[in-house]
């Protein structure tokens, strides 16, 4: 089948590898210009994410990471070590991105399309493009996350993201930037702590480039803050030159005035390893927290993977997973049905999946508003 693949983050590029495997011939529309390199930040190795690696033959990736043994726990006595914890796989998203795209084919992996419309037709889906061209697919897959337009053929009474009342700040920087007191406390270790309505954790990932090496690695940390009602989110989400971003504002879009807030913010809540964390994070970045559930993942040719389906809470440490299992389950179903029988397969077994993940993010998060 000649498949378009509207989104070229982790889902596009997992369905992209898994579907040219097979033999199809698969196109990823990606509307940046530049590409994602260097705009990611870490994730924890779930099983779903290392069963796309092995498919995809990427088993190389599983080994570059950064694997924590241990926890901290700051409370009001003083940090807890918790020697008992399974040990936990960190990962870059960078790396991982940087991987999958390599080997993306001339040609497979297009930038600056954006996707504005897509019209279903009896036997093709026509991709329109934001310069008015046009293209054709036997299917379209909508991989174009939060803010996806894929969504609206497959379901044109598809509800907006609803935003959650609060935000996660994040961080990622060299971990020889961290001083002394905090690097022996944070580095090696899964790092918590907890405060009514607001909680902060950190791990080690790879450098930029896979380094796995003491030294080389860098430091993520999430602060889930509350930001309750529009106008707290959109003060939060207004960059440095004052537009007002929907869902999220990149590393550099932060204004010197909001770091020094954030900063300040830090020295007033929280224990100084992670206030040193704060400090030395040049670029800081936030994201809102939304949710979404689609009714619908499927119509007649398009499928929906990833956000674009569900978006979950970042506490659940599933949304890479969740768009690793989709991929997977895609690429099943349409190597052993009909492309009308194995879309309704894949629709009824992700979309039961896709709402598991969502309530048990929205169960984990309860305690932030
Ligand atoms: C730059 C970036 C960095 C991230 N870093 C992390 C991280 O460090 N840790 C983590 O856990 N999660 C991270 N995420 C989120 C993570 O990728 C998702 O939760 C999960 O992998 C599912 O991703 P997705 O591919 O469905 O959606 P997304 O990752 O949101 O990707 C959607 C893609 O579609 C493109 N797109 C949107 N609309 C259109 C359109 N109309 N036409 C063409 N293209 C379009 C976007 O530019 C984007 O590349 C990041 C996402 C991005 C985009």
């Amino acid at each position: 089948m000649r498949i378009a693949i509207i989104g070229g983050s982790l889902a596009g590029l997992f369905a992209a590898t898994l579907l040219t495997q097979d033999g199809h011939d698969v196109i990823v529309y990606e509307r940046s210009l530049h590409g994602l390199e260097g705009r990611g930040a870490g994730l924890l190795g779930k099983r779903e994410t290392f069963a796309v690696l092995r498919a995809a033959g990427c088993e190389h990736v599983a080994r570059v990471g950064v694997v924590a043994r241990e926890r901290i726990v700051f409370g009001d006595t003083g940090p807890t070590i918790d020697q008992k914890m399974p040990p936990q796989m960190q990962i870059s998203w960078d790396y991982i991105y940087r991987v999958f795209r390599q080997r993306m084919a001339n040609g497979s992996y297009l930038l600056d399309r954006k996707v504005e419309q897509l019209r279903e037709e009896a036997d093709r889906v026509v991709v329109r493009f934001s310069d008015g061209s046009e293209t054709a697919a036997d299917l379209v897959i909508g991989a174009d996350g939060i803010a996806s337009v894929a969504r609206a053929t497959v379901d044109s009474q598809a509800a907006a993201n609803v935003y959650a009342g609060y935000v996660g700040w994040r961080g990622l920087l060299p971990e020889r930037d961290l001083p002394g007191f905090a690097a022996s406390d944070l580095l090696e270790r899964f790092a918590y702590f907890r405060m009514p309505h607001s909680h902060v954790l950190g791990f080690l990932v790879p450098g930029p480039n896979g380094e796995t090496k003491p030294g080389d690695r860098r430091y993520n940390w999430v602060w889930y803050r509350p930001a309750i009602g529009p106008t707290a989110r959109d003060d939060v989400l207004t960059d440095r030159e004052g537009r007002i971003h929907p869902y999220s504002l990149p590393p550099g879009a932060i204004s010197e005035r909001a770091r020094e807030r954030l900063v300040d913010d830090a020295k007033r809540l929280l224990p100084r390893s992670f206030v040193a964390a704060v400090e030395a994070t040049r670029q800081p970045f936030v994201q809102g927290i939304f949710d979404y559930e689609t009714e619908r993942m499927i119509s007649q040719r398009i499928a929906l993977v990833g956000d674009a389906a569900f978006v979950v809470r970042p506490h659940t440490g599933m949304g890479i997973a969740k768009a690793a299992a989709d991929a997977m389950a895609l690429r099943k179903h349409l190597a052993s049905a009909p492309l009308g029988e194995a879309l309704q397969q894949y629709g009824r077994e992700r979309r039961q999946a896709g709402g598991a993940i969502a309530a048990s993010g929205r169960e984990l998060g309860a305690h932030l508003v």
